[in-house]
C-alpha cells in the first residue's frame, strides 16, 4: 500500500501532523499484511496444492451456493461434468508416481483452459476431477465434456523418465467422463455430483472407458 500526502503550499504539515500520520500508517500496514494472509490462507483452503484445481472441500461450497441462486431465481441450469482418468494405476506403474503427479498437473491445465470463463475445475481426490457448469444446460454441457474428452487424448503428455529409465516418455491419458444437469425441483445438490458419477462409472466406464456419458444411463 502506499500513501501519498501532498499539499500544493510549502511546508504545509507540521511535524506533529506527520507523527499522527506515522503511527496511523503503522496501523495500515498491519491491516495490509493481515489482509494479504487472509487472502493467502483462503486461496490455499480453496485449492489443491498439487494441481492448483479447487479442492473437494470448496466443491461442496459451489454446489450449494448455486443450488442456492437457483432456488432464488438468479440462476437457471446447472451441469456437472465427473472426469476419472483411465487405468491411471498403471501410468504410475509404468512411469512412476512423480510423472503419475505430472500427468495430473497437465490434466488440470487442459481442463482450466477449456472451462476458463464458463466454470469452475475441482479435484474431488486421487485422479477424479468435477467440473460446474452454472447456465449449462444438459446438452451443451455434453459438447463441452466431447471436446474436453479430445484434449485429453489427442496430444500424450511428455515428461522425463523416471524408475531408472533415460530420455523422455510419452505418456498417452484417456479420461471416462459423466455428465448430469440438475433438473426441476431438485434440491440435493450433492445428488447432481453422485449423478454425474453414476453416468461416468456406468456409461463410460464400463461401457469401455475413454467415453462421455449422460445421467440417467440406461
Ligand atoms: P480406472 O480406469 O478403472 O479408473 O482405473 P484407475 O487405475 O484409474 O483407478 P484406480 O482407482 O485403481 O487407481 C487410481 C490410482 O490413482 C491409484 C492411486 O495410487 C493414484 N493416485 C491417487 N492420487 C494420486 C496422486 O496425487 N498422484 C499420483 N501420482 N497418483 C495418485
Ligand atoms: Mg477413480
Ligand atoms: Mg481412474
Amino acid at each position: 500500500g502506499v500513501l501519498l500526502l501532498g499539499s500544493e503550499r510549502k511546508r504545509a504539515f507540521e511535524k506533529f501532523q506527520k507523527t499522527i500520520l506515522d503511527i496511523l500508517c503503522s496501523s495500515f500496514a498491519i491491516a495490509i499484511e493481515n489482509a494479504k494472509h487472509y487472502e493467502e490462507t483462503k486461496r490455499k483452503s480453496e485449492h489443491c496444492s498439487l494441481t492448483g484445481a479447487y479442492n473437494h472441500g470448496h466443491m461442496k461450497g459451489m454446489l450449494e451456493r448455486y443450488f442456492q441462486m437457483r432456488k432464488n431465481g438468479q440462476m437457471q441450469d446447472i451441469s456437472a461434468i465427473l472426469i476419472d482418468l483411465d487405468h491411471f494405476k498403471n501410468i504410475n506403474d509404468t512411469y512412476g508416481h512423480e510423472n503419475g503427479d505430472i500427468v495430473l498437473v497437465e490434466m488440470t491445465k487442459r481442463m482450466q483452459k477449456l472451462t476458463e470463463g464458463k466454470g469452475m475445475v475441482f479435484r474431488c481426490g486421487g485422479e477424479e476431477f468435477l467440473i460446474l457448469l452454472p447456465e449449462h444446460t444438459e446438452q451443451e454441457a455434453l459438447c463441452f465434456a466431447e471436446d474436453l474428452r479430445k484434449r485429453i487424448g489427442e496430444t500424450p503428455v511428455m515428461a522425463d523418465a523416471c524408475l531408472g529409465g533415460k530420455g523422455q516418455v510419452s505418456i498417452q491419458v484417456t479420461a471416462s467422463i459423466g455428465v448430469a444437469a440438475a433438473t426441476e425441483g431438485d434440491t440435493d445438490s450433492l445428488e447432481l455430483v453422485r449423478n454425474a458419477d453414476s453416468a461416468m462409472y456406468l456409461g463410460a466406464k464400463k461401457a469401455g472407458r475413454n467415453r462421455v456419458a449422460v445421467y440417467p444411463y440406461m
